[in-house]
């Protein structure tokens, strides 16, 4: 279906049209309808799926066609990186518009705050927070939500993973009623389907069997010893050179030995890490998004919800031990539809990690021979697991309850 075709407004369809948007994705067919006939929503949605638009289209638009006499929708989501992204995608969607927003996180300066209180005193109408820079706010006693229509929790499941459930009861604890709730998650496991159930009204589910990667991905592993990564990264990159490329890396120490190694080889590159300051983060992202350079180290910190165009290679220099996140990262590449390739480098200590991982794709992936100059390589195999409960409940499809099936 093209945006052509919808019903919404048409300085809405000009925002789509700059992003050069024709055809929705299969997760925007979906819920745009749902969210326009303003019902509550539960979506299980891949990353990279086009999820963003699927709710901002529709909830803006319904903001057009509303009172301006105050906040009308609220998109709570788990960081920083991921607010301004959202907003992002607002101030182009909306631009034609004239829809106005803002992006409330922590770890800025006062000005910053100053600058948000003055935006959420004054009738902005998207607000995209952090649940507890928004919840200080609220606390403050001068934001007003009692024209709200729609609340959106996006990366619910990452949310709940960082401790954020109280955070979020007490937000809704200051929003009307009478609303429109849409709740976003890349996985579904228990603690989702109760917030679900706490906060949505007759939900409608979407499932797009999101956990497994877009098959656009290309996947590729190589098992080496841990010696000889460096080395062999080395080799992938002057293969793939001019290419936008993201290197993750298991922890803070990994990347900095990543990116060490690389300035030797004189290879232009960046990083990232959580002790950046948010600033320094931001910037990094920014640069990389604009291909000031085409390399960028990183930790799982990038691994979710991040927007860069055109990332053609992931690397996984190092084995993520939840298998979940090596579906993240390579989600960072074969955005909406594009190809990608991902790589992932498998030593001696990180074969059962590698188990996990193909366990949750539900399929094996094919070894690839190291190129030349490498003698040897670990061998791999599937290591018995002890029995662990926490493989039955990896990822399950959420079913139904009788009560919505009977709907
Ligand atoms: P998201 O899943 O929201 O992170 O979106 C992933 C990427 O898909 C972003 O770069 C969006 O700009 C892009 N995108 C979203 N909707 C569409 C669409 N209908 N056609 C092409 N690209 C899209």
């Amino acid at each position: 279906m093209k945006f052509e075709e919808l019903n919404i407004a048409q300085s809405l369809k000009d925002g789509i049209d700059s992003f050069n948007y024709q055809e929705l994705t299969p997760i925007q067919e979906k819920t745009l309808p749902i969210i326009l006939k303003n019902k509550d929503l539960l979506a299980c949605s891949q990353t990279g799926s086009g999820k963003t638009a699927a709710f901002l289209i529709p909830i803006m638009d319904k903001i057009l066609y509303s009172e301006r006499d105050g906040i009308k929708a609220l998109v709570i989501a788990p960081t920083r990186e991921i607010c301004i992204q959202i907003e992002e995608q607002i101030a182009g969607l909306g631009y034609f518009a004239g829809i106005s927003s803002l992006a409330v996180y922590g770890g800025s300066n006062q000005e910053n705050f100053t600058k948000q209180r003055n935006a959420l005193e004054n009738k902005t109408d998207i607000i995209v927070a952090t649940p507890g820079r928004f919840l200080a706010h609220l606390k403050l006693g001068y934001v007003n939500l009692n024209k709200l229509l729609s609340l959106v929790l996006d990366e619910a499941d990452e949310m709940l993973d960082m401790g954020f459930y109280a955070d979020i009861m007490s937000i809704i604890s200051y929003l009307p009623k009478k609303r429109q709730n849409l709740l976003f998650s890349a996985t579904m496991p228990n603690s989702i389907k109760k917030l679900a159930d706490e906060i949505l009204v007759n939900p409608e589910f979407i499932d797009l069997n999101f956990s497994l990667p877009a098959e656009e991905i290309e996947q590729k592993v190589f098992m080496v010893f841990e010696k000889d990564k460096a080395k062999l990264l080395n080799t992938v990159l002057n293969n793939f050179k001019n290419n936008k490329i993201l290197i993750f890396a298991g922890t803070k120490l990994s990347v900095s030995r990543i990116s060490s190694y690389l300035r030797t080889c004189k290879i232009k590159h960046s990083s990232i890490n959580s002790n950046f300051t948010q600033e320094e983060r931001i910037e990094t992202v920014q640069n990389f998004k604009s291909g000031n350079f085409n390399i960028l180290v990183t930790t799982n910190l990038l691994s979710r919800g991040i927007d860069i165009e055109d990332v053609n290679l992931i690397i996984n220099y190092d084995i993520p031990e939840k298998a979940e996140d090596y579906v993240h990262r390579i989600g960072r590449t074969a955005r909406a539809g594009k190809l990608g390739m991902a790589i992932s480098f498998i030593n001696e200590n990180e074969i059962s990690n590698f188990n996990r991982i193909e366990k949750l794709l539900k399929r094996e992936i094919a070894k690839s021979k190291l190129p030349e100059g490498f003698s040897s390589a670990p061998e791999y195999k599937v290591i018995v697991q002890p029995r662990k409960r926490r493989w039955k409940t990896n990822r399950k499809t959420i079913k139904l309850d009788k009560r919505q099936k009977s709907k």
